[in-house]
């Protein structure tokens, strides 16, 4: 039996996840903090003692998930958390849909979502944006899925899914309906707080954006107390470990300020980039994340042409109504300033 034989069916169409993360001066292909860590965050990951790293974490993250509520405004037994919000997504699917059910997720979306779709064995059924970016409720629920991934602000196009078309997916959903909301701290409104009344809504959160902590891998989600609890039966214990769990709870505790800092730039930064990006006859789709996407004539040429000027981008290619796309990450403007140069230089 070759190890293609061995494996489940579902996996022989899976390929690993293999975005490029070759080193570059200016990376922007990430969309992760780039103003660094809250410094309350980097004195706990100082201070570590070493029982911390000898016995287990907490079984269940119950200190972090009564930080999150905090921060949300939700309970303790309202929140779950996991190995990154990828973790969270994924004991999420598994939760709430059998093998053979249908996963059905707008499209384009955050592209890890067919390859969780896979990975449990279920159907991933696209269903394009509408022509305003909105998500396509109707649509979504033509499918009959079990399970309904929105991205909302959505990677890659950095648009918000309207609350008129959410409201109708929650209520017309005999499944569950899983909002990732990876980048809400960058968009005007949030579903978290209201999550647990609804009883089919899981709204899924990271500390790896806004809070810097991407490589600690902290994710949580907001739902009803028994949504939150079958997520966690699929997630199983000890997921967050406990670096990641003393870190986080000092960013929430002390690093608030340290964030809303970071927010507020990156808004600032946005609009002043976009502008920039119109002057160069570029057309950014209205952002309300830390990122911005354009169209672009050929993707995978202009992404090595701007490395090679020293400023990583992340290329889209062939996208639904779009075509061939640009997403850049917005941080300190001196590296905006390093990409509008490199963007210059490249499509003079
Ligand atoms: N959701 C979305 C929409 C994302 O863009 C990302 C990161 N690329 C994730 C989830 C996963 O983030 P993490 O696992 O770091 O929390």
């Amino acid at each position: 039996m070759t190890s293609l034989e061995l494996a489940r069916a579902a996996y022989r169409e899976i390929s690993l996840y293999a975005p490029d993360r070759t080193p570059c001066a200016i990376d922007l292909s990430d969309n992760t903090n780039l103003f660094g860590i809250p410094p309350s965050a980097r004195r706990e990951l100082q201070e570590v003692v070493t029982s911390a790293v000898t016995r287990y974490p907490p079984l269940y993250s119950s200190a972090l998930k009564a930080e999150l509520g905090k921060y949300i405004g939700v309970a303790e037994t309202e929140v779950t958390t996991g190995c990154g919000s990828d973790d969270v997504l994924d004991s999420a699917i598994r939760a709430f849909a059998e093998p053979g059910d249908k996963l059905a997720f707008p499209d384009p979306t955050f592209a890890m979502v067919p390859i969780f779709a896979k990975m449990n064995g279920l159907q991933p059924c696209p269903i394009p944006l509408r022509s305003n970016w909105d998500i396509d409720a109707g649509a979504l629920l033509a499918t009959g899925a079990r399970v309904f991934y929105i991205c909302s602000p959505n990677n890659p196009t950095s648009t918000l899914a309207s609350r008129h078309q959410l409201e109708k997916l929650i209520g017309g959903a005999r499944g569950v309906v899983i909002l990732d909301e990876a980048y809400s701290e960058y968009a005007p409104e949030s579903w978290a707080s209201k999550a647990p009344s609804h009883s089919t809504l899981l709204v899924v959160r990271t500390l790896s954006k806004a809070f810097g902590l991407a490589g600690l891998r902290v994710g949580y989600a907001i739902g009803s107390p028994p949504l939150v609890m079958e997520v966690e039966k699929s997630r199983g214990p000890y997921k967050v470990n406990a670096l990641a769990e003393r870190a986080a709870l000092a960013a929430l505790r002390q690093g608030r300020d340290w964030v809303q800092q970071g927010i507020d730039t990156v808004l600032e930064n946005r609009s002043r980039f976009e502008r920039e990006l119109r002057l160069l006859r570029l057309s950014p789709l209205p952002s309300s994340a830390n990122f911005v996407l354009f169209p672009v004539a050929d993707a995978v040429a202009l992404t090595k042409n701007l490395r090679g000027l020293g400023v990583a981008v992340r290329p889209f290619t062939n996208l639904p109504q779009i075509g061939d796309a640009l997403r850049i990450s917005i941080g300190p403007w001196e590296m905006m300033e390093a990409a509008l140069s490199a963007l210059r230089e490249a499509i003079a």
